[in-house]
């Protein structure tokens, strides 16, 4: 599933390949998914979108906002969004897609469960979406050290773990179990290691992880594990990920082990990380 990084990598790419052209076709929910989600009716999605120009693109989280005109086509992170040529084959299954003059389109589908929206600017309420668009992301300077100090105080933090802490509730937008993993190798930190045993070093070592791991994650177009606009993996090979699991650690050669932990697997180093 596509986390910040990724979400930032892929509303670049379509402003490079999307932007300034105009749709000339719209195309919802042709292929059923019981998790796909829309905004009222997507057959109605035609008549918002067609004849208008693709404005800037850009991304919360881990969400896509694509703007055109006085409508917006916003894609939650469980989308795979595709970009195809004139003459390329368009995907047999799709959820969404929007052709466009010169025949190129974009198409949407769905991994497991994800949004799909089209709207007027304005007429959507959705409280994942607008927490998402007002916190800032950790890839900012807002997100800074006195943010996220705010954010570690919080009132109902020291029970937690800090994947709890960090990967739930949508304290930070786009910070999911995927980029978790190595954000906490990086800082030393077990995944279950409780918020309230945390000295001042562990906390400042998680806050430059952090900053610094998903700044990697961005630079180097995504992870390795997720694909981008025009179905390549990203350049960012992760230290803890599907891929790694029973791999020798980078740090210390200790066999990297795999749990389930918190509705979503962890990877860690036993070594390295502290609980
Ligand atoms: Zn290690």
């Amino acid at each position: 599933m596509i986390e910040c990084p990724e979400a930032f990598v892929i509303a670049q790419q379509i402003n490079e390949a999307v932007g300034g052209k105009r749709i000339m076709n719209v195309i919802a929910a042709q292929s059923p998914h019981k998790f796909a989600w829309y905004h009222g009716d997507p057959q109605k999605y035609h008549d918002l979108l067609s004849g208008k120009l693709i404005g800037k693109a850009s991304s919360f989280g881990g969400l896509v906002e694509i703007n055109a005109e006085d409508a917006v086509i916003l894609l939650g992170d469980g989308v795979n969004l595709r970009f195809h040529c004139e003459n390329d084959k368009r995907p047999k299954k799709h959820q969404l897609l929007i052709e466009f003059e010169d025949f190129s389109a974009l198409s949407a589908s769905i991994q497991m469960y994800g949004g799909l929206w089209c709207f007027k600017k304005g007429d959507f309420k959705n409280k994942y979406f607008l927490q998402a668009k007002e916190k800032p992301s950790p890839l900012s300077d807002k997100f800074d050290r006195s943010y996220y100090d705010s954010i570690i105080s919080g009132a109902d933090t020291g029970k937690l773990s800090v994947k709890a802490l960090l990967a739930t509730e949508q304290r930070i937008p786009g910070l999911g179990n995927g980029v978790l993993q190595d954000i906490l190798f990086n800082a030393g930190l077990h995944p279950k290691k409780k918020v309230k045993t945390f000295t001042e070093e562990d906390r400042k070592k998680l806050y430059g992880s952090i900053k610094s791991t998903l700044s990697e994650m961005t630079c180097q177009g995504g992870r390795d594990t997720e694909r981008d606009l025009f179905g390549c993996y990203g350049g960012y090979k992760t230290r803890l990920s599907k891929k790694t699991v029973k791999k020798p650690c980078p740090l210390c050669g200790n066999i990297i082990e795999k749990a389930a932990y918190m509705g979503g697997s962890i990877y860690y180093c036993s070594v390295c990380q502290k609980m």
